[in-house]
């Protein structure tokens, strides 16, 4: 949820998505993640899987949420299979804050052609603004170890 969104009141629209109430059409969900298509396509295929409960993004993330990524990640993968694509040659990533636009995490599982130049450069892992699963465990790893250094 953004700040614009709680000085209005306005819920978060991926809690409300996940939920099930709105008309938007989930592809998978269990009681902890949830997956549709993104409303303005990057590529063929592309689409969000979220947390059920809202976590606001990568940054409030921590060591603890890892097996919960990599459940979105394999259902991403198991996804782009299912639809024809190579997982290798797709783009599963999270965009960082402040490059981020929905504050309730969600990883993007682009698969396919991508629609323009800008698109490819918005879902290129590797970038300060789009980490891959990889990165962001390396990243909590390291942001743990920083806490636990703090307290000796
Ligand atoms: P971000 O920019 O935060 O990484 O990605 C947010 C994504 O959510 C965007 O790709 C945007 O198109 C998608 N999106 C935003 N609002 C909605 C919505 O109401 N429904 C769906 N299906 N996707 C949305
Ligand atoms: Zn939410």
């Amino acid at each position: 949820m953004t700040i614009i969104d709680r000085i209005l009141c306005r819920p978060c629209i991926f809690c409300a998505i996940a939920d099930g109430s709105t008309p938007t059409t989930l592809i998978y969900k269990d009681d902890e993640i949830a997956a549709f298509n993104d409303i303005n396509p990057a590529a063929e295929t592309h689409i969000l899987i979220v947390p059920i409960d809202h976590v606001k993004s990568v940054k409030t993330m921590t060591t603890d949420h890892i097996p919960l990524l990599e459940k979105m990640h394999q259902k991403g993968i198991d996804l782009l299979k299912e639809r024809g694509h190579d997982p290798e040659q797709s783009r599963l990533g999270f965009h960082v804050p402040p490059f981020n636009t929905v504050d309730h995490l969600h990883l993007h599982v682009v698969g396919g052609v991508m629609k323009s130049n800008f698109r490819k450069l918005k879902y290129e892992t590797g970038r300060m603004w789009y980490m891959d699963l990889t990165q962001l465990q390396t990243t909590l790893d390291k942001k743990r170890r920083l806490q636990e250094g703090a307290r000796l």
